[in-house]
C-alpha cells in the first residue's frame, strides 16, 4: 500500500483537468492542469453507512473472523468505497459482542481503521410489528436499553457510531438522548411509531431515517403515517437503497426533493451481493433467494426483501441511470454527502483541503463506474493494474 504525493484526473464534476495533492493523510491542495497524464475520472472515495455484508463475507455469521473482515475490507476498496460502516442487525448480546470483537481486532490496521470508520448498530430496538421488523428476528428484539448500547460500546472500544432503533417504545428518548452525549448518531429505522413518538424522538436528537420507506408494512393508512411523518421532520436526514428494487423511482424522487440536502445513499449490502443467482442460507433469517436480476428476498415470502445484493456503485449508477441524478451528484450522494451527515451538517466540499486524502479514478463506461484506483488517507489501497 504505497503512500502516494499526488494524483491527476479529470474533476468529477467540473470536468477540467486537476492535480491534487496530498501530505500523509491528508489533502493539501487541488489545481487545475493544461495537461494531464491520466485519461481518468476523480471522485471522492464512496462512503457507505450500512454494510451487512459483501461478496461471501457476512458481518452477522456466528464464527465471522478477523480475515473475513479484513478481505470484505478489500472488497470493497475495489468497488469504490473508502469508508463504511459494518452493519451489525438484531442478534443475542453475544452475538453482537462477538462480531464487534472481530471488527475492533481487524482494525488494528491503520488503513483498515481508517476504513471502518464506525459500526453501525442497526437493532436490536427495532419494532416487534411484521413487517417493520423486515428480516431481524423477534427472538432478540427489545425496547431501547442503554445498559446494552454501553456494554457493547465498551467492547467496540468506541467504535459504534450509529444505532438504528424505533420510538416506539417507552424508554426510547433517554437512550437517543445518551447516545447523542456519547456522540453516537440515532436513527430511526424498522419503526411503527406514531406521530408523536417519531416527533419527540428528533427533539431529543435522532437525526436520520434509516432506509426511509423499507421494512415497513405492506400497506399503511393514507395518512397519518410514518413515512410521510418522517419526511415532515426536518431535522431528519435519509438514507435510500437505490438499488432498482428497493424503492421506485416516484418515491426516491419525492424524497430527493423534499430533502434535497439530507438524502444518502447506503447499500445495505450483504454476502449475496456479486453472488450467482440462486437460493441461500441467511444470517439474516432463514432461506432468501437472488435473482438474476440482483433482487433479494425471502423464499417463503417474495414481498419480503432480505437486505440487497447491490453495492454501492451500483446503487449511484442506477440513480444516474434512472436520470433520478447526474452521474456528479449520485456521487456525492454517496461520498461527502453522508459525510456531511456525520459532520452533523456542516458542508463538505469535494478535494477540500485538509479533508482525508480518499479518491477514486475511474472511467464511466455504459452507465458503469469502472474503478481503476483508489486510495485511503493518502494510501494507494487498490489498483486495477496490480
Ligand atoms: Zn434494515
Amino acid at each position: 500500500m504505497g503512500k502516494i504525493e499526488h494524483i491527476e484526473g479529470i474533476h468529477y464534476q467540473t470536468q477540467r483537468p486537476i492535480r491534487l495533492t496530498f501530505d500523509g493523510e491528508w489533502i493539501t491542495g487541488m489545481e487545475e492542469q493544461e495537461h494531464i497524464s491520466s485519461s481518468l475520472m476523480i471522485a471522492p472515495g464512496l462512503v457507505d453507512l450500512q454494510v451487512n455484508g459483501f461478496q461471501g463475507v457476512d458481518f452477522n455469521e456466528p464464527g465471522l473472523t478477523v480475515d473475513e473482515v479484513v478481505s470484505c475490507t478489500r472488497r470493497l476498496w475495489e468497488n469504490g468505497v473508502t469508508t463504511f460502516f459494518p452493519t451489525l442487525i438484531t442478534a443475542s448480546e453475544a452475538a453482537l459482542s462477538d462480531a464487534i470483537k472481530k471488527i475492533v481486532q481487524a482494525c488494528q490496521d491503520p488503513v483498515i481503521a481508517r476504513t471502518i470508520a464506525g459500526i453501525h448498530l442497526e437493532g436490536p430496538f427495532i419494532s416487534k410489528d411484521a413487517g417493520p421488523r423486515g428480516a431481524h428476528p423477534l427472538k432478540y428484539v427489545q425496547a431501547p436499553n442503554w445498559g446494552l448500547v454501553s456494554r457493547l460500546q465498551k467492547v467496540a472500544k468506541g467504535k459504534i457510531k450509529l444505532v438504528t432503533l424505533s420510538p416506539e417504545h417507552d424508554q426510547t428518548n433517554e437512550v437517543i438522548k445518551k447516545c447523542v452525549a456519547e456522540q453516537i448518531h440515532v436513527a430511526i429505522g424498522h419503526t411503527a411509531a406514531k406521530t408523536d413518538q417519531l416527533g419527540k424522538a428528533v427533539e431529543v436528537g435522532a437525526d436520520l431515517s434509516t432506509h426511509l420507506g423499507n421494512a415497513a408494512h405492506l400497506s399503511l393508512p393514507r395518512h397519518p403515517n410514518y413515512i410521510w411523518d418522517q419526511l415532515a421532520l426536518d431535522g431528519l436526514w435519509t438514507s435510500m437503497i437505490s438499488d432498482g428494487f428497493h424503492l421506485p423511482d416516484a418515491v426516491m424522487k419525492v424524497f430527493m426533493r423534499v430533502k434535497p440536502d439530507k438524502t444518502f445513499l447506503v447499500s445495505d449490502s450483504t454476502k449475496f451481493a456479486g453472488q450467482p443467482a440462486g437460493s441461500y442460507q441467511s444470517p439474516i433469517g432463514g432461506t432468501v433467494r437472488l435473482s438474476p436480476g440482483g433482487r433479494l428476498c425471502m423464499q417463503d415470502n417474495p414481498n419480503l426483501l432480505a437486505g440487497s445484493a447491490a453495492s454501492l456503485k451500483s446503487c449511484l449508477e442506477y440513480l444516474a441511470r434512472a436520470k433520478l441524478a447526474s452521474l456528479p451528484q449520485a456521487i456525492d450522494m454517496a461520498s461527502i454527502r453522508p459525510l456531511s451527515y456525520l459532520a452533523k451538517g456542516k458542508k463538505i466540499k469535494a478535494f477540500q483541503k485538509g479533508s482525508r486524502a480518499d479518491v477514486v479514478l475511474f472511467e464511466y463506461k455504459d452507465h458503469k463506474m469502472v474503478i481503476h484506483r483508489a486510495i485511503k488517507s493518502g494510501r494507494q489501497v487498490y489498483s486495477s493494474e496490480i
